[in-house]
């Protein structure tokens, strides 16, 4: 019989399942897949739930959301941060963070690796993408990937680790994977032209188009809805 609402967990497991399928038709191993499950609007006791099907990555937007979560999950987890990062947050950032996957500026990456090099700390960063064109959209342009990931590559306390895109706000199919086709040629290009930088993570996909950013080579998927349902703001 089907179910009107399903729980955390069943949704857990049909995502894994349709990762699994989209990787075997591409040819792809299930393994190399991250899931990121985005929290924010998420409340701790549902995040626990997500955490008990498996999850072991957490993707917040807003620091001070992250913050009091962050205190109240005592699991053994990760945490990244996936929206924009204002400077003025960099300091409370730096300690509460594992990734912070929205780097989109040389001044930003500046003043991360300064709060960590006064904590001690080396932190994990993909530079944001703006891959659609979209004015709503941060990150940097395309045209712009490879010098601002030459330049950070520089800094002592802050390591590129790949990169991340947002796809398009489009029902168009092609429209969306030609961002993340974008993504995946400029992670090419930047291993091609930069030495010591792992691109290690492509991040793209989330609930609406995680199937096509696998087929176009997504290793990281940050995903929201199709974990926890709908978001009420
Ligand atoms: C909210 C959010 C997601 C997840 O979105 P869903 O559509 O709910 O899966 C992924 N990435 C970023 C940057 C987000 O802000």
């Amino acid at each position: 019989m089907r179910k009107e609402t399903s729980t955390i967990s069943e949704n857990v497991e049909v995502l894994r399942q349709t990762i699994a399928a989209a990787c075997t038709r591409v040819g792809r191993n299930p393994d190399e897949i991250t899931l990121v499950a985005v929290t924010k609007t998420v409340p701790p006791e549902r995040i626990q739930e997500a955490i008990d099907a498996g999850i072991r990555i957490l993707g917040e937007n807003r620091v001070q959301e992250a913050a009091s979560k962050i205190d109240r999950i005592s699991a053994d987890v990760s945490w990244h941060m996936v929206g924009h990062l204002q400077k003025n947050k960099v300091k409370k950032a730096v300690a509460m963070f594992d990734m912070i996957q929205s780097v989109d500026s040389f001044g930003l990456a500046v003043e991360i690796d300064k709060r960590c090099s006064q904590i001690d700390r080396v932190m994990d960063v993909l530079v944001e993408v703006n891959t659609s064109g979209e004015e709503t959209k941060f990150g940097v342009s395309p045209q712009e990937v490879l010098d601002l990931v030459a330049r950070i590559s520089q800094l002592n306390n802050i390591r590129v680790k790949g990169l991340m895109t947002i796809g398009a706000f489009s029902e168009n199919e092609s429209v969306v994977r030609r961002c993340f086709a974008t993504l995946r040629e400029l992670s090419n290009e930047v291993k091609a032209h930069i030495s010591g930088v792992e691109m290690q993570f492509l991040s793209m996909g989330m609930s609406s188009d995680y199937v096509w950013a696998i087929e176009e080579g997504s290793n990281m998927l940050r995903i929201g809805t199709a974990i926890f349902g709908p978001r009420q703001t």
